[in-house]
C-alpha cells in the first residue's frame, strides 16, 4: 500500500470521531490545520506536519470522551515518531514539539491563554500547564521551535464547524512527494 493510501485509509477508519472535545471531527481538524499552514504560504514540510500533526490519536486506540482521560496520551510523541521514519526530522520535529509550543506560549504571550477553546485548557493541565521559565529557555533552543510555534497556531484554528477544505486527497501528492522511500 502506499503511503498516501495508508494515511487516507487511517482518517477513514477513525478520522470521523470527534476532536476531543471541540465540535469537529479528527479529520476536519488534520484539513482545516493545513488549510491554514497553507494559507501562510507555509513550506511544504510544514503543511504536511499540520495535516498530520494529530496522526498520534488515530495510531492508538484512545478514549472518546475527553473526560475520560486521567493522562495525558502524549499523542504528539506517538506521531512524531511514526512520521519521523516515514518522512523525516523536518516534518516530525514540529508535530512532536506542538504541545510543548501550547504550554509555551501559554507562558510567554498572555493573549494566548485567553484564546484558548474550554477542551484545550482542560487538556493543558494534563499536558503540565505553562511552562517554566527553565522549560521556556529550554523549548526556545530548539531547532524546531519557531515551526512548532507556528504549526500551534492552525492547530488551534482548526477548529471551525462548516469551514469547506479541500479533500485529504488533494494532498496525495504532497505525501507521497515528501516520503523518505521517494527520494
Ligand atoms: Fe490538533
Amino acid at each position: 500500500m502506499s503511503i498516501s493510501s495508508e494515511i487516507i485509509s487511517l482518517y477513514e477508519r477513525s478520522g470521523s470521531c470527534n476532536y476531543f472535545g471541540e465540535r469537529v471531527s479528527m479529520t476536519e481538524h488534520a484539513l482545516q490545520s493545513a488549510y491554514f499552514a497553507r494559507e501562510t504560504q507555509a513550506r511544504p514540510a510544514l503543511i504536511l506536519a499540520a495535516l498530520l500533526h494529530d496522526i498520534g490519536h488515530l495510531l492508538e486506540a484512545v478514549p472518546a470522551d475527553l473526560a475520560d482521560w486521567t493522562h495525558d496520551s502524549r499523542h504528539e510523541e506517538v506521531g512524531a515518531r511514526w512520521l519521523e521514519a516515514r518522512f523525516g526530522t523536518e516534518v516530525a520535529e514540529p508535530v512532536r514539539l506542538h504541545v510543548p509550543a501550547k504550554r509555551y506560549l501559554c507562558a510567554t504571550n498572555p493573549s494566548y491563554l485567553a484564546r484558548l477553546s474550554p477542551a484545550s485548557i482542560r487538556t493543558l493541565e494534563l499536558q503540565g500547564g505553562p511552562m517554566s521559565a527553565v522549560e521556556v529557555a529550554r523549548f526556545a533552543a530548539e531547532p524546531y521551535a519557531a515551526d512548532a510555534v507556528l504549526l500551534r497556531e492552525w492547530d488551534d484554528q482548526g477548529k471551525v464547524v462548516g469551514l469547506s477544505t479541500p479533500p485529504l486527497a488533494a494532498y496525495q501528492e504532497l505525501i507521497e512527494t515528501r516520503a523518505l522511500h521517494a527520494r
